[in-house]
């Protein structure tokens, strides 16, 4: 009773409860914004070679009061209060909607998306359903779509993560391990993976020039998935000479502010299209 008594204090401590009911405000909020439009979809283009390949889809909530509020302070709370099955959704439809406007056109039907998708959503037992499901309401192409992993699945269930990567793998989707060194994974089940491709985590890339370390990261992460067999991208380039010495890492793909910020889809498709007639 004693104990009970001291976290009962905890649990009304007016700080924790300020941020509590912050958070239950933010989360009906999310709600709320989802039923009335207010998430939105954003496109960073892909570099490979000096050509744009494809975008990854990051998603935006244009809050009515706050303005843009970032997925960093949204994505924890909706996978916590389980709102990221359907804001999951919302993105593998609009992202497929997209691709299947794109495929009708000459430039444009070349690019694949790439969509972030969480634990809490991939764990889901209908997630291969609701993927196959988003690619036929759209009408879009299954090779085209890739899919963002990060190493936190491993953590659950490996043989569960992999049967499901198989299947959608049997339809064409593709698959990328996001933030590649930032988690636990173990190497043995890198190499049972069905994946294309690992990501360079942007917290190498920031210091890659400064920092051997981070260097030395750099260039073991590349040797490693390309040895693999895996395309290696790094994101989160925003110099010129980042871009240089990841190149003659032999990092050849790479997402950054160095291109261009994550931007609207019709930004992006001017973007592309500018690209391509330069
Ligand atoms: P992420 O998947 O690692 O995405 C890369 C983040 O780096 C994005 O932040 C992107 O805007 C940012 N970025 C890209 N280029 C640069 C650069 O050159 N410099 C710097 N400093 N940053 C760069 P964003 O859009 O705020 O997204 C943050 C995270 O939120 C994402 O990290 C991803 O984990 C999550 N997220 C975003 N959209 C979704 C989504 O639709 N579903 C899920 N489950 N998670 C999402
Ligand atoms: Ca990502
Ligand atoms: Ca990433
Ligand atoms: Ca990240």
């Amino acid at each position: 009773a004693k104990a009970a008594g001291r976290d009962a204090l905890r649990f009304f401590d007016p700080q924790m409860q300020a941020q509590m009911a912050e958070r239950v405000a933010l989360e009906a909020d999310m709600r709320a914004g989802l039923d009335s439009g207010q998430f939105e979809l954003f496109y960073q283009p892909k570099m490979v070679r000096g050509q744009i390949t494809g975008a990854e889809a990051l998603l935006r909530w244009r809050h009515p009061v706050k303005g843009y509020v970032s997925p960093a302070e949204f994505i924890p709370l909706a996978e916590q209060c389980g709102l990221i099955l359907r804001l999951g959704q919302w993105v593998l439809r609009t992202a497929c909607e997209r691709l299947a406007h794109w495929q009708e056109h000459p430039v444009l039907g070349q690019l694949t998306v790439a969509v972030n998708v969480s634990p809490r959503q991939f764990y889901e037992a209908g997630f291969v359903p609701q993927v196959l499901e988003a690619l036929a309401g759209a009408g879009a192409d299954a090779r085209r779509l890739r899919l963002e992993l990060t190493e936190g699945l491993l953590l659950q269930d490996v043989e569960d993560t992999i049967a499901k990567m198989v299947q959608l793998r049997g339809y064409g989707v593709g698959f990328s391990l996001d933030d590649f060194g930032t988690g636990y994974s173990s190497l043995a089940y890198l190499k049972r993976l069905p994946l294309h491709e690992l990501k360079i985590d942007q917290s190498f890339v920031r210091d890659v020039l400064t920092d051997p370390n981070d260097a030395a990261i750099a260039r073991t992460i590349v040797a490693l998935g390309t040895s693999l067999g895996l395309q290696v991208t790094a994101e989160g380039v925003e110099t010129e000479a980042q871009r240089l010495f990841l190149e003659r890492a032999g990092c050849h793909a790479w997402q950054g502010y160095l291109l261009s910020r994550p931007v609207p889809g019709l930004a992006f498709e001017d973007l592309v299209l500018a690209h391509a007639a330069a």
